[in-house]
């Protein structure tokens, strides 16, 4: 049995569909530390400042943050390194003798996720493209960066691209929707950081005809697992993969932070994950 007593949940509005309950009890189980269930909590959006700190109160020393809290919890934290400074949104909270810490396991999550054929051939200095400019973009957008990628954004909002790159520090090339299969056969990896793909949203069109032949497709979206997106990268002999991958190693990044302990990513955990979707 582990010494760590540290009382975890995530917490966001809504959810009930969150994985990470059962991604969390599982390591909490095969790893023997000595803690209570991790839970699943609903915060309020019009009082959610005051219902995390009553959380601290009933005991939880470990929080996750899902949306639309993560901005919010960055401004609670006492304590933020450089990376979190920029991202300025925090998933993973630490209150320890009435200090609040803030980390962000998503861009490390992303990194990790990734295999090294992949970061050699299609990342390290290659040319990404990422759709989308919302909270997880930022993530995703810091990880390339650190992975030495060339990035290209599109947005539908392309201020939101202008804005990250001033707030990351990080030259970004920035493209409309209407240009995607013009700009496609130069690009190594496509992100999908939207929810374009996600059921009855729309779907982002590629003629994958025009793509090079080892381009390698990641759709952060998990529901469904496979989205239009993936399946026409399958269709057209791309290699590619899903958010089931981020999700799992970036809250085998929070567990560590909380536990001390790196929990084994094993096929069991993507299996139970898998099985509940
Ligand atoms: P967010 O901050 O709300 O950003 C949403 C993004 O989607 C924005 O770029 C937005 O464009 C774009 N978008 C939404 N509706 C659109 C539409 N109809 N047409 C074109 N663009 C549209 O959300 P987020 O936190 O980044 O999350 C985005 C997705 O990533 C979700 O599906 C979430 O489940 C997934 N995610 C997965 C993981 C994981 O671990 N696998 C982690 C985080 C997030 P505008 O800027 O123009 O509004």
């Amino acid at each position: 049995m582990s010494e760590t007593t540290i009382k975890t949940a995530v917490i966001g509005n809504p959810i009930q569909h969150s994985l990470s309950p059962q991604i969390h009890n599982y390591w909490i189980k095969q790893n023997k530390v000595n803690t209570t269930n991790y839970e699943k909590i609903k915060i309020d959006i019009s009082s959610a400042a005051d219902e995390i700190k009553n959380l601290f109160e009933c005991g939880f020393g470990g929080l996750n943050v899902t949306i639309p809290f993560k901005e919010l919890a960055y401004k609670l934290c006492d304590n933020v390194d450089l990376p979190i400074q920029k991202l300025k949104a925090v998933n993973t909270i630490v209150y320890k003798n009435n200090i609040i810490t803030g980390y962000n396991t998503d861009p490390a999550g992303f990194i990790n996720s990734i295999n090294d054929q992949i970061k050699n051939n299609n990342i390290i200095k290659k040319n990404s493209l990422v759709f989308g400019a919302g909270g997880s973009a930022r993530s995703i957008i810091y990880a390339l960066n650190k992975m030495e990628s060339n990035i290209t954004v599109i947005n539908r909002t392309a201020e939101k691209v202008e804005l990250i790159s001033k707030d990351l520090d990080i030259p970004l090339k920035i493209k409309s929707y209407k240009e995607i299969n013009n700009i496609i056969s130069d690009i190594d990896l496509i992100v999908n950081t939207t929810s374009l793909g996600m059921k009855d949203n729309h779907n982002i069109e590629i003629d994958f005809d025009k793509s090079k032949a080892n381009l390698h497709v990641y759709d952060l979206i998990y529901n469904p697992q496979q989205t239009k997106l993936l399946i026409d990268a399958e269709m057209s002999g791309c290699t590619y993969q899903n958010g089931l991958d981020m999700l799992v190693h970036q809250a085998a990044e929070s567990f560590f932070i909380w536990h001390g302990i790196y929990p084994t990513i094993n096929e069991e955990i993507f299996s139970i994950i898998r099985e509940l979707k």
